[in-house]
């Protein structure tokens, strides 16, 4: 098999404790790719910002 993140042969048995990925960099990397895509969506690219409404304010 191939490690999803390098795409490098990797030992896809039990000895490998990084199994699908070649070593831990590339499974950290998966992780924080995912993390990473998790935190974003907020902050994401179209998503309005609040501010207070202008009903709230008295001039
Ligand atoms: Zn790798």
């Amino acid at each position: 098999m191939r490690c999803p993140i390098c795409k490098k042969p990797t030992d896809g048995s039990a000895a490998n404790r990084w199994r699908p990925f070649c070593c831990e960099r590339c499974r950290l990397i998966d992780f924080g790719r995912w993390m990473g895509e998790d935190y974003r969506a907020p902050d994401a690219p179209g998503e309005r910002v609040r501010e207070p409404r202008p009903a709230d304010r008295k001039d």
